[in-house]
């Protein structure tokens, strides 16, 4: 590239980052992804270091982005607010390092604290004497809204510290991935314009110029700096984070002191992944040489510290074609529409499939096959779709009208969304997805019966429903290509090894409507046989806590059905029967409790959950005013917060086990 073509180039560059800028920080509503953003920013600072003679005041790189919002009262910080240079690989950040160690010759390894990079709004809020007086966002760095009302209405800010100081600590305000996916719904349901992710949600929420609104909305705030002259013994960044949770904020809790850079990478590499567990949006980590005095030596460019830097994760958001939509129909006949991909790399792996969810979603997105749509990973395993590229316009996929399997025409329930094809005794995919589920973990945990097995089985004619699974034999697997006696005889036996289940595996097992592995749970503790299930009323059922009138009724129809009570007897005859409870109750300690639990615990959560119904509890799914304790463990996800929401008792591992011994009181 030429000095004429650089300086075209560069032009160009300026103006479209100056574009979304604006549409990002000033209307929280960006026109492109970050990953296009730092993409473009990337080639920007790529060509002027080549011709820094061409470095002008104004360009982005030289300076904090952002604006102010008409209607806010503008803010001189006191202290400068800068941002954050970034990386989106290895080598870039050992570079930074190595730049930072040459200042420190003497030094073998430097120590560092490395914090998740949370996606939110940054704010800078002044303490005098302990109380609260201001609180601004960060703007150009210089100049800052004063948003102090909005802020007052976040309960995770403290508006008096537990020491009387004067201190300005500076952090993200955010919001929480589940508050924001409900908070999109109610804009949907409202005729409202959606927020394209968590970072902009918390940004329009809290500079709303009517903070009555930002109140209503699910705010929260991490902090992570710490400014004050009263405190000289503060001498590093680990103990300022330290302080600051002493001083009534919330720290993040998942940041680390360390020595050098390669436990930073290890760091780094461990949340990529592990990010997507969190309930709170976070593009990457941000490491700090921790000694302060380090921190003044080394200083900062006019735009951020080079004492700090972050590392971007790979994008959760990418753009690519939608090649086809393929239709699979599930074991209780719904029709769902899966996206089918044009192969593209994101965070970290190569997605050919996403969720398209039902044919709503595809009215409501406008797509049809041929169109651009932008794709994103959130903790589900499959990525889901979420907008299309606006200007283009293929039309809108058509609904099927015939089911892809059997052909019968499709209905539509009242009050459904779904399509769903009521062929439910012939429907070859109903059948097959139901003999699948039996054999799943979640269910009778068959090993090595998977779908491949299942349709082959099916092609010879071998199985018409899960019954039939216990009348195979070895010869019978040795029909299906690529199993050999070895194989045949380990599936034969792992068919054989399961017909003794518990009841809540059996009858999550059997696909009743509306009846998953927590209400099998519920319905296994109230009906010690599956006679007495069988006999059950409609009546009975709805008593119970957690069964309603859709799940009572739909339990007393599967029994009353003649093709199911041939299946559950051909289940008897081959010597399929559930133990009934399998837990023996040793006490009644927890009598008339509820627990949910969330997050990991030391021990997988069937150790838990048998624990509590051995001393006569019962665990639920989800938290209600009802539940009486959520036990939470590692990384807790939006149960958690809905808990705290609602008021109901936390209690951590070594809580659980004293309140179970009778050494903690409620
Ligand atoms: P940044 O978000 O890349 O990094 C700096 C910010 O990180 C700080 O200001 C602070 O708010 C935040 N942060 C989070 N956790 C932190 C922690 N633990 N310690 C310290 N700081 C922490 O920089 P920026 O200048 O705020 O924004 C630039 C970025 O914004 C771009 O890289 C891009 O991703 C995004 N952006 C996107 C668009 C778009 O159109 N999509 C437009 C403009 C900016």
């Amino acid at each position: 590239m030429n000095f004429n073509e650089a300086e075209k180039r560069i032009t160009e560059l300026k103006q479209i980052i100056k574009e979304n800028n604006e549409a990002y920080y000033i209307y929280d509503a960006p026109k492109i992804t970050d990953f296009e953003y730092d993409e473009l920013y990337r080639e920007l600072k790529r060509i002027e270091s080549e011709y820094p003679e061409l470095i002008t005041p104004d360009s982005p790189t030289q300076k904090v982005g952002d604006n102010t919002l008409q209607g806010f009262k503008e803010i001189k910080h006191k202290y400068r607010l800068y941002s954050l240079d970034n990386s989106n690989n290895y080598d870039d950040l050992r570079k930074w390092y190595e730049r930072v160690k040459k200042e420190y010759p003497n030094e073998n390894e430097l120590d560092l604290v490395v914090e998740l990079k949370i996606d939110g709004l940054s704010c800078a809020l002044s303490y005098e004497n302990g109380e609260l007086k201001l609180g601004a966002t960060r703007g150009n760095g210089i100049i800052g809204e004063n948003i102090t009302e909005n802020i007052k209405s976040i309960k995770s800010i403290p508006q008096k510290l537990t020491k009387p100081i004067n201190i300005e600590v500076r952090g993200e305000v955010y919001m929480p991935v589940s508050s924001f996916e409900r908070l999109n719904l109610e804009n949907i349901e409202n005729g409202q314009k959606e927020f394209a992710n968590p970072r902009n949600a918390a940004a329009g929420s809290l500079r709303q110029l009517d903070a009555n609104i930002t109140a209503k909305r699910d705010l929260h705030f991490f902090a992570y700096t710490a400014i004050t002259q009263d405190l000289k013994e503060l001498t590093n960044h680990k103990q300022a984070l330290d302080l600051l949770k002493e001083l009534g904020f919330e720290v993040n809790e998942n940041h680390k002191k360390v020595r050098g850079i390669n436990p930073v990478i290890e760091l780094c590499e461990k949340w990529e992944t592990e990010r997507f567990n969190l309930n709170y949006a976070t593009d990457g980590m941000v490491i700090k040489i921790n000694d302060f005095s380090k921190q003044n030596e080394l200083g900062y460019t006019s735009r951020a510290p080079k004492w700090a830097t972050a590392f971007k994760f790979p994008p959760e958001e990418v753009w690519t074609k939608l090649k086809d939509i393929e239709l699979s129909v599930g074991k209780t006949g719904a029709v769902t529409p899966v996206a089918i991909l044009e192969p593209v790399q994101l965070a970290g792996t190569t997605v050919k499939r996403a969720s398209l969810h039902n044919f709503d979603e595809i009215q409501r997105l406008g797509i049809n096959i041929n169109n651009s749509v932008l794709i994103k990973k959130a903790a589900e395993i499959i990525p889901k779709v979420i907008r299309k590229k606006e200007d283009e316009d293929f039309g809108i996929y058509n609904p099927p009208i015939e089911c892809p399997s059997c052909h019968t025409k499709l209905v539509k329930e009242d009050g459904e969304v779904l399509l769903s094809c009521p062929n439910r005794l012939k429907c070859p995919a109903q059948i097959k997805g139901k003999i699948e589920y039996w054999a799943s973990k979640e269910a009778m945990d068959i090993d090595g019966i998977g779908s491949s097995v299942v349709d082959k089985l099916w092609e010879k004619n071998l199985i018409h429903d899960f019954a039939d699974l216990y009348k195979l034999t070895v010869n019978d697997f040795m029909q299906i290509d690529l199993i050999k006696e070895k194989s045949a005889d380990n599936l034969y036996n792992a068919i054989q090894n399961s017909k003794n289940p518990t009841m809540t595996k059996f009858l999550t097992a059997l696909s009743i409507k509306l009846i998953g592995k927590e209400t099998a749970d519920i319905i296994a503790n109230e009906f010690p046989t599956l006679d007495d299930i069988k006999n059950a009323k409609a009546e009975d059922l709805i008593k119970i806590d957690g069964i309603g009138d859709k799940a009572a009724q739909s339990i007393v129809d599967f029994f009353n059905d003649e093709n199911n009570k041939n299946i559950l007897l051909k289940l008897e005859d081959y010597g399929v029967k559930p133990k009934g409870s399998s837990v023996e109750k040793v006490s009644d300690i927890f009598e008339g409790k509820t627990f949910v639990i969330t997050g990991t615990l030391s021990a997988p959560r069937t150790v838990f959950e048998e624990k509590i119904k051995s001393l006569g509890g019962k665990t639920s799914s989800s938290v209600s005013k009802k539940t009486s304790y959520v036990l939470a463990g590692e990384n807790p996800g939006s149960k958690f917060d809905k808990a705290t929401s609602l008021g109901v008792i936390i209690l951590s591992e070594q809580d659980f086990i004293n309140l179970s011994e009778g050494k903690l009181n409620e």
